[in-house]
């Protein structure tokens, strides 16, 4: 092959890539071409290297594209839970949730606790773990499911907001019990726990509530009973007795400011 020949394979080998939206490897080409001529590569070797690069970039950028999809609203990771600051959590029943295994088998997962115990923080946590894994997640508040599914049903859309709750991997829904639920609401939040758990898709759900009120939160025993008949058929359930962990700091904050005081005076 002469030297134009060469080039101008090169320039449609160029081409070829950018048609194929092979962006990175188009980026990467000349130098990976140099490096397989400096270091005698095989033919099959430079392929592999140069669409490795490709594959690392898409998978990068679909799992952006997954966690901004999922709109976690703080950046929480299972590795920064403190276990040992809060013994009511079992630390390896967690860990057997971070293995995903609970996506096959539907399983969901309800966090129960007071205030401050970290509920938000191992469900976003764990959605962390789902997104990683390249399953898709969806971050929503119980209040903000309820108020989105009235407005779909006002702009004729229910059965589409339906199926966009009902098709993720998993739906983190927080803050359950923090503000109360009409019946209209409670029906809305009843369809979308029942058609995800007919499609053996998890919800991941955080609670303030002990179940026995649950009918209060609802006023409406009989919406309660059926969710929580849903959920609990296949479900792990951690129930967080501790001490809230923000409490824990400003408790420390006093004692030091008062311990500050003592010396002054
Ligand atoms: P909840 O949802 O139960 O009200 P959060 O998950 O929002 O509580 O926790 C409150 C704050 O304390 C968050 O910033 C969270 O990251 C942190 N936190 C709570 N428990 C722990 C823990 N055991 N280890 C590390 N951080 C924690
Ligand atoms: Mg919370």
């Amino acid at each position: 092959m002469t030297g134009t020949d060469a080039a101008a394979s090169y320039q449609t080998l160029r081409g070829h890539l950018a048609y194929l939206k092979l962006t990175r490897a188009e980026e990467l080409l000349a130098a990976h071409l140099e490096a397989a001529r400096a270091q005698q590569l095989s033919h099959v070797a430079f392929l592999e290297a140069l669409l490795g690069e490709e594959v690392a970039s898409t998978r990068e950028r679909r799992h952006r594209a997954r966690l901004r999809f999922a709109h976690f609203p703080v950046e929480k990771r299972l590795a920064d839970f403190d276990f040992d600051f809060q013994p009511s959590v079992d630390r390896a029943l967690v860990e057997e949730l971070a293995t995903l295994a609970f996506l096959d088998a539907g399983t969901h997962t309800l966090f129960m606790g007071p205030p401050g115990v970290g509920k938000t923080h191992l469900a976003i946590g764990l959605g962390h773990e789902v997104v990683a894994a390249g399953y898709r997640v969806y971050y929503t508040t119980a209040a903000d499911l309820v108020a989105a599914m009235h407005t779909a049903f006002l702009e004729g859309a229910w059965t589409q907001k339906l199926r966009f709750y009902t098709a993720p991997s998993l739906l983190v829904v927080d803050e359950l019990g923090y503000l109360p639920m009409d019946r209209r609401g409670a029906h809305a939040l009843f369809q979308v726990v029942d058609r995800r758990n007919q499609a053996g898709n998890s919800i991941c759900l955080t609670t303030n509530r002990s179940f026995a009120s649950w009918g209060e939160i609802f006023e409406d025993d009989a919406v309660a009973a059926a969710i929580l008949d849903r959920l609990l058929g296949n479900a792990v359930v951690i129930n967080i007795r501790g001490e809230s962990y923000r409490m824990r700091t400003h408790r420390r904050l006093l004692e030091e400011t008062r311990k500050g005081v003592i010396t002054k005076t």
